[in-house]
């Protein structure tokens, strides 16, 4: 891509748009847009695709700001910047899922800004990092050491970070199993190996590339999902979209056990008997992230020196790499790459 002049106001940047529910991302050129007071112009690198872009083209979330780019896992150079910033240009960035929070709800007021009433989304709410260019609300920005390639900085924004907060909402468990093991999973299994945890990976049921890929990524087993887990769990991830992997999750658990769902969508959960979660187990969800979380994640990234495994695409592939994501053919995480 050729350097253009972010201030020329005829200056125009590509972006992958989706038009509306159910369509394919059309390439388009827009305007370059310009940084409101708090806000800071990011050139975007690398940006990672997410399962929660398909459930956002497949319209399985309320009120999405059609038509909108996708992209939550953004990696670039701010390049312009509003009077009030707090990240100067120059500054190598990650964009994530959290575009903004009121800062004044319940939640806001009580350090879970996960949970904002108002809180707003990159990809969903405001247009994301599937484009040359994008706006981010520099409070919410997240400064990255250029250590490590920009491509694969991008997984640990979203997959990294979920699979970060669900890890830790299994407290201490030492024996974790995690159901799905795709991008969320193949991260958080280094930094479960890296805290000395023993990982158990149940995938679609014959899916052997996944499970040599677990193994891989330091799982000590990999099995079939409808297996019955080798040992009983103090807990279960599930970052697999399928509800029935919550009650056979929750016969793998010990008493006491959690059953952490990662994932912002979901099929319907099968109904269970009461004897499944007796004895104080537990599920849970997890919601979104705190601007804490990222900052703690990325910290921990650089020291577990976690190396997540990617497949890269052009910008204008984007349809490609959502295709694989659904056909479950990519083991890591899909990047775009925009140069
Ligand atoms: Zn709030
Ligand atoms: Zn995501």
């Amino acid at each position: 891509m050729t350097r253009v002049d972010v201030h020329d106001p005829r200056a125009t940047m590509r972006v992958m748009a989706l038009p509306g529910p159910g369509e394919r991302l059309r390439l388009e050129r827009r305007p370059i847009p310009q940084p409101g007071p708090h806000d800071v112009l990011v050139r975007i690198t690398a940006c990672g695709v997410c399962r929660t872009d398909l459930h956002v083209q497949d319209n399985e979330l309320p009120d999405i700001a059609w038509p909108i780019v996708p992209g939550h896992q953004a990696v670039g150079e701010v390049v312009a910047a509003g009077a009030r910033s707090v990240v100067p240009v120059g500054t190598r960035v990650g964009i994530a899922w959290l575009a903004g929070t009121c800062g004044a709800c319940e939640f806001c007021a009580t350090g879970r800004e996960n949970l904002c009433d108002h809180a707003r989304f990159n990809g969903y709410h405001v247009d994301g990092g599937f484009a040359d260019y994008m706006l981010a609300d520099s409070r919410f920005c997240f400064p990255l050491s250029v250590a490590t390639p920009a491509a694969e900085s991008t997984p640990l924004l979203c997959a990294g970070l979920i699979g970060f907060r669900t890890l830790r909402l299994a407290g201490d468990a030492t024996r974790i199993g995690i159901y799905g093991f795709g991008s969320a999973a193949h991260i958080i299994t280094q930094v479960a190996r890296y805290e000395s945890r023993q990982v158990f990976a149940f995938t679609r049921p014959g899916d052997t590339s996944a499970q040599d890929f677990a193994r891989r990524c330091g799982a000590d087993w990999a099995g079939d999902s409808h297996q019955p887990s080798p040992a009983p769990l103090d807990a279960a991830l599930i970052f697999a979209p399928d509800g029935a992997l919550v009650p056979k999750a929750l016969r793998d658990l010990k008493k006491g056990g959690t059953v952490v769902c990662g994932g912002i969508h979901m099929s319907d959960i099968p109904s269970f008997p009461y004897t499944d979660l007796w004895q104080e187990r537990q599920i849970r969800s997890v919601a979104n992230l705190t601007r804490e979380d990222g900052h703690a994640f990325m910290a921990l990234a650089d020291r577990v020196s976690i190396r997540p495994q990617i497949t890269t695409y052009s910008l204008e592939s984007a349809n490609d790499a959502l295709d694989d994501l659904r056909d479950g053919a990519i083991n890591g995480t899909a990047v775009l790459v925009m140069d």
